[in-house]
């Protein structure tokens, strides 16, 4: 921060201000996290300078012999990780990998099932201001009414009906494990691809807490900034004979040059990833999400689908009268970050939802335990029932949470 405000005093001060308020927040933002010094260095190296159009030893600029070193790296540890036969880790966003995907496999009007955004899908599974939803005929589904997961014999006769071309699995806001073998099966039945989105759990995945769609999908993408806790990026992995195609939809077909210092840094993530620590960090995300949801459910809270497997809880908030914008903003108020987000079937509109997503990648990365996920939870309590007299009591709580686990010392 001091290096960049010595030549820039004006963005060093919003770097500086930005840094202050992580210190200062509970992050409980789902798709969030907190990532090493050395991803970061990785990112802020010289290796931004460099330009290296096309893969390693195939490229169609001199000097990439540097940065070739990297992206092997990065796609060795990878396939290791992941135990896939093929990796791109180009994808500038996830958004991007998706996109990529559905260029190297889809025609123009194909028709696609995707998970319905209002369900807990994301954008780029089809969603009429999405690329994906003007380009091709998504079909969606969703969650069930009563139970609020989804019902696979449904998704199959849905399948049947709409004979899709390629299935989407893969979730922004659903707190149960997804059965990615029952989703091949149909999508073999339907002769489908299976693309699955793992975005929100790669980081479980790769440390077993979540069943792993590689050895399921034809298709998996991620993004690299979430529980997987690396640069912001995205990255396909997929079985050997779709390689060619996927890399030719990536470059040149929807990218340029590769960000080959968040390439740098996404290696350094995967070697993270490799550790046990590792894995004993995404244990502790799913305990301390199970924590937050018993602390939240003894005091009254809902949850959409009863709790959560995963690294995210989805509160439904109609029976303590607040909506999720207002308790988005309340919680900001007292230095707690979360994201309104709509429920199934919200009656509200999506700029004020019943709900938030509420998400432990980042609290665990700070170091957060089982015992502080019970204050969070009162915290949010207090927030929905008697912000008046306890925001003061509230804010000197997440102070004091602040600095037992502090941040980038
Ligand atoms: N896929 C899923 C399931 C996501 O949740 C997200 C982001 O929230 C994306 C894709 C898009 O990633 P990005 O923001 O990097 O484009």
């Amino acid at each position: 921060v001091g290096f960049v405000s010595k030549y820039d005093p004006e963005i060093g001060e919003a770097i500086g201000k930005e840094l202050a308020r992580q210190r200062r927040n509970i992050e409980l933002i789902a798709s969030e996290n907190i990532v090493s010094p050395a991803v970061m260095a990785a990112m802020g190296s010289v290796l931004t300078n460099k330009y290296a159009e096309g893969y390693p030893a195939k490229r169609y600029y001199g000097g990439c012999e540097c940065v070739d070193i990297a992206e092997n790296i990065a796609i060795e540890r990878a396939k290791k990780l992941f135990g896939a036969e093929h990796v791109n880790v180009q994808p500038h966003s996830g958004a991007q990998a998706n996109i990529a995907v559905y260029f190297a496999l889809l025609e123009y009007g194909d028709t696609v099932l995707g998970m319905n955004l209002a369900h807990g899908g994301h954008l780029t599974h089809g969603s009429p201001v999405n690329m994906s939803g003007k380009y091709f005929k998504f079909v969606p589904y969703g969650v069930e009414d009563d139970t609020q997961v989804i019902d696979y014999d449904k998704v199959r006769s849905i399948a049947l009906e709409c004979k899709p071309k390629m299935i989407v699995a893969g979730a922004s806001a659903y707190p149960r494990i997804i059965d990615f073998e029952a989703l091949s099966k149909i999508a073999k039945e339907v002769g489908a691809y299976l693309m699955v989105d793992m975005a929100h759990i790669a980081g479980l995945v790769a440390a077993g807490e979540h069943p792993s769609p590689v050895p399921y999908a034809d298709v998996v993408t991620t993004t690299t900034h979430k529980t997987l806790r690396g640069p912001r990026g995205g990255m396909i992995l997929c079985k050997e004979e779709l390689g060619a195609k996927i890399n030719k939809a990536i470059f040149p077909g929807t990218q340029g040059g590769p960000l080959m210092h968040t390439i740098a840094a996404k290696a350094v993530c995967l070697g993270e990833a490799l550790t046990p620590e590792f894995k004993a960090y995404q244990h502790q995300v799913v305990l301390n999400c199970k924590a937050l949801a018993s602390g939240l459910e003894k005091r009254g809270f809902k949850m959409v689908s009863g709790g959560s497997d995963n690294h995210l809880i989805l509160l439904d908030l109609r029976n303590f009268d607040i909506t999720g914008k207002e308790l988005e903003k309340k919680l900001d108020e007292v230095y707690i970050t979360v994201n309104k987000n709509a429920i199934p079937n919200d009656p509200q509109s999506p700029f004020i939802t019943s709900g938030v997503r509420i998400g432990t990648p980042a609290v665990t990365t700070r170091g957060f335990k089982e015992e502080d996920m019970d204050k969070i939870a009162e915290f949010i309590y207090l927030t929905c029932t008697d912000f008046e007299n306890k925001a003061d009591y509230i804010r000197a709580g997440v102070q004091a949470l602040c600095e037992k686990y502090p941040l980038y010392e």
